[in-house]
């Protein structure tokens, strides 16, 4: 864990009864080999390490090859939560020997909120009547329905967002696909830290290990009126999200979904609108 979904990952496991244990490190360091070898050789009963793949509290995007890498070394399933990068930061999936990924519609895939997937092998969806604590989230059944009746939900079936989910893929493919995404993410989140430091703003996290996805910014000087800057920002057309990080005040900037260099170029505008 490096942040608040490295968290969440932690209480979901714990809330469906597993015996969770965390292993905890500063937010704005990232996930390395060590950090997940030494604890669980040390403990011979552990299945699964869990990683979160792009820390969207921070912005830190962790190195997924090699924490995954370190995950199969030790001979453990590998647990990723893609969420806020699937479809917009490449990764080769079989090549990383991920055995479990959870990804949603509503990041990187542009789509609308309402769906969420598991990338998983069919291996590990064996029949394992009520392994899943949870009747409304088990992910086997809800196979077994799908597998049954292609298309259907065993509950009422999310059409809106399903045909909001095909709308958002047809475009990622028009756009080139996610390595042309992924550039365009690129390019917009270098200009996004390129205007911010010109403006004094600071980034929480170093270069070598900042997404595209989202960037955390500390204000240029203690006494920063944060609030005012937001709400001018918000008259201006423009929502960004408070800081999540535990230990200083910043607030994050968004530069994936259907923007490019030329919002950013207007969002800096803005920014510097308001800092005469
Ligand atoms: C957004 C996010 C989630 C939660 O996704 P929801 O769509 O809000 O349910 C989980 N993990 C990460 C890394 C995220 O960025």
């Amino acid at each position: 864990m490096n942040g608040a979904y490295g968290q969440r990952m932690l209480e979901i496991a714990r809330r469906a009864g597993l015996d969770a244990r965390e292993l905890a490190i500063p937010e704005t360091e990232p996930v390395r080999a060590e950090h997940v070898t030494e604890v669980p050789s040390a403990k011979a009963d552990v299945d699964a390490v869990g990683v979160v793949h792009c820390e969207t509290t921070t912005g830190l995007l962790n190195p997924l090859a090699e924490v995954t890498a370190a995950i199969k070394a030790a001979g453990r399933l590998a647990v990723v939560d893609a969420v806020s990068s699937f479809g917009g930061v490449p990764m080769d999936l079989s090549g990383l020997g991920i055995d479990i990924m959870a990804g949603s519609a509503n990041k990187c895939l542009q789509g609308v909120p309402g769906l969420a997937f598991v990338i998983t092998r069919r291996g590990l969806l064996q029949p394992r009547p009520a392994v899943s604590p949870s009747l409304t989230l088990d992910l086997y059944d809800q196979w077994q329905e799908m597998e049954r009746s292609p298309g259907k939900w065993r509950f009422t079936s999310p059409t809106h967002a399903v045909a909001a989910l095909h709308e958002a893929l047809c475009e990622l493919v028009e756009e080139g696909g996610v390595a042309a995404r992924a550039g365009r993410y690129r390019s917009s989140g270098e200009l996004l830290v390129e205007g911010m430091v010109a403006r004094g703003f600071v980034p929480l996290i170093a270069g070598e290990w900042r997404s595209d996805v989202v960037t955390t910014f500390l204000p240029p000087v203690p006494a920063f009126d944060v609030p005012a800057f937001y709400e001018g920002l918000k008259q201006a057309g423009y929502l960004i999200c408070p800081g999540k990080t535990a230990t200083v005040e910043s607030f994050r900037i968004g530069s994936i979904g259907a923007i490019g260099p030329e919002v950013i170029g207007g969002f800096l505008d803005a920014v510097s609108g308001l800092m005469v």
